[in-house]
């Protein structure tokens, strides 16, 4: 626990230093502007100008130093098995048969194709993953969702790539369930977006990131008791009025499909429109 709690605090930390280069990147441009103001004033100024850059420049290379070190002494390991594996990796050659991929036909009927018919008219549905409490897909998704591992949405699109090919009728529009401001504020970005970006370019279907917006604010869903969950009121709205489309609209993990039901009847007020499903994993 420990150990685990340590690799947590060492990904945060990571983070903060990848944020703090970039921080300085920008710095960097902003004493060039200094500098060459200061030129034109005093060469005393000029002189100031060139020590803090000279200061910044070592500062930024010792911490890329450290960056480098980090790597080294706490190197990518496995989510299953912890053995060492490469910086794009989730988990070793070995333990990925150990993750439950569904194996669902995206164009016949399929568990998740059968749940979200009966909450509204569905074309299609493909979950990656079937979703399990102490398994890998969950500790995967947990990875995306509560660890600011925001490259693991790029690892599971591939895999959706090499398991969902459109071999008969294709998707126009990737659309992918929004946060809320605040709450994309908090997490620093939006898990489904590398996600929806990779699989747009695998499939080249253009993802609209801006086509859904919710209006209210709510805790995350995983961490809620199953009862609240079903009392949860959503509120999302289109931010634009498109018609005779096919939406494939994609969300992490399948619950009760409350939040999928709501943006559904959305997009349906044009019933020009129809509805494929795309999640990461389905709780079965
Ligand atoms: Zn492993």
């Amino acid at each position: 626990m420990t150990w685990f709690l340590n690799l947590h605090l060492l990904g945060v930390l990571k983070r903060k230093i990848k944020e703090y280069l970039a921080d300085k990147a920008d710095l960097a441009d902003k004493i060039s502007i200094i500098s060459q103001i200061c030129e034109k004033k005093s060469s005393k100024s000029l002189i100031k100008a060139e020590w803090f850059i000279i200061f910044h420049y070592f500062s930024f290379l010792k911490l890329k130093t450290i960056f480098m070190l980090l790597d080294l002494l706490f190197p990518n390991r496995c989510l299953h098995c912890n053995s060492i594996i490469s910086k794009d990796e989730l988990v070793c050659e070995i333990c990925v048969p150990q993750i439950k991929f569904s194996h669902y036909n995206f164009y016949e009927e399929n568990p998740l194709k059968n749940r979200c018919k009966l909450l509204f008219p569905v074309e299609n549905a493909f979950a990656l993953m079937e979703f399990e409490q102490e398994g890998l897909s969950r500790k995967i998704i947990h990875q995306l969702k509560y660890h600011s591992q925001e490259k693991v949405g790029k690892i599971l699109a591939d895999w959706t790539a090499e398991r969902l090919q459109f071999s008969e009728e294709k998707p126009d529009i990737l659309v992918t369930v929004p946060l809320h401001p605040k709450k994309l504020k908090k997490r620093g970005y939006n898990q489904l977006h590398l996600y929806a970006n990779t699989l747009s370019k695998h499939w080249n279907i253009p993802h609209h990131q801006k086509f859904l917006k919710r209006n209210s604010y709510q805790k995350a869903q995983a961490r809620k008791d199953k009862l609240h969950r079903l009392e949860t009121k959503y509120d999302f709205s289109v931010t634009e009025n498109l018609h005779g489309k096919h939406f494939l609209l994609i969300d992490d993990v399948f619950t009760t499909g409350n939040t999928m039901n709501t943006i559904v009847w959305e997009i349906l007020k044009n019933p020009s429109n129809k509805i494929s499903i795309l999640v990461m994993a389905i709780d079965v």
